[in-house]
């Protein structure tokens, strides 16, 4: 297995780091994941571009120009001999340094990637999720994909104990996003989902699922709905990479709808798996 670094490709037990690496340590840095389906990418140039937006929010300069970085990722899937459904890691942070809080002098981020298969979650998109509620306590710039996680990782295994497949956050009763995906709440034929603020991660599928809903002429509501809205809800979904577009079929111990996938959701699923050219399923 081949590793992208800020320097060459090097097998993966090369690849290790100084104890003094500002990712270890302050969690100093942004990240991306990208989806890989039958050995090609998807959308990689929006998750690309939104590593870019993260950096620059974060002060963090990308050790390479746009158009360059796209060609070694492809150059990584090729000579690891991608084929199969996988994903892409990439993590820039600002360096190894001796350790002190303000940023280094010196300009020297460090920059790795790899591919890892990762089959898609055919039962899940099939069958549909129970999900939990949790309070969102992460801090305010949550539109950052940054390497500070332990929220989310909380949340996760929260949700993980409680035989659940997502946390979904809330801020004092509204719902923000999932630990690792956006949500979406269907109501009478529309479609809500919390405003791209500085308070949610702004999924490359969440964008996508808008650009979808409006080519089938399906409300984009952009309002966000509280954990009250739940209980009328028709239909919930959480989309991200690694997920897609997954049914959420219970929060807590409400069912959603009648507990049971929905049509709107069934669509917008038909949608992806068209422009992510994969074979529709029935
Ligand atoms: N929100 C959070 C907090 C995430 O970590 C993720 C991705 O894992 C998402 C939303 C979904 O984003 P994307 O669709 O770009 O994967």
């Amino acid at each position: 297995l081949y590793v992208l670094t800020e320097k060459q490709f090097l097998p993966r037990h090369e690849v290790t780091y100084p104890m003094e690496e500002r990712g270890l340590q302050f969690g100093d840095g942004v990240y991306e994941v990208a989806r890989i389906y039958q050995g090609t990418y998807f959308l990689l140039e929006e998750h690309i571009d939104r590593l870019y937006r993260s950096a620059a929010a974060i002060r963090l300069s990308i050790p390479f120009e746009k158009d360059v970085l796209m060609e070694k990722l492809e150059l990584l899937r090729e000579i690891n001999n991608v084929k199969k459904d996988a994903i892409l890691y990439l993590q820039v942070t600002r360096g190894s340094f001796p350790r002190n809080h303000a940023f280094p002098t010196e300009n020297r981020p460090n920059l790795y990637a790899y591919i890892r298969e990762m089959p898609r979650k055919t039962e899940e998109i099939e069958r549909g999720v129970r999900t939990i509620l949790t309070k969102d306590v992460r801090w305010e710039y949550c539109y950052i994909k940054s390497l500070n996680l332990l929220p989310n990782v909380l949340a996760k295994q929260e949700a993980v104990e409680r035989q659940a497949f997502e946390a979904i956050f809330h801020r004092d009763g509204i719902i923000t996003e999932g630990s690792s995906s956006n949500i979406f709440l269907v109501k009478d034929g529309n479609v809500y989902t919390h405003p791209a603020t500085e308070r949610i991660l702004n999924g490359i599928v969440r964008m996508k699922v808008k650009q979808f809903c409006s080519e089938l002429g399906i409300p984009f509501v952009e309002e966000a709905f509280s954990i009250n809205d739940i209980a009328e809800a028709d239909e919930m979904f959480l989309t991200s990479t690694t997920s897609s577009i997954i049914p959420i079929i219970q929060v807590e111990e409400q069912a959603v709808g009648n507990g049971k996938p929905g049509e709107v959701t069934r669509k917008l699923q038909a949608a992806y798996e068209k422009a992510a050219g994969l074979a529709v399923q029935s």
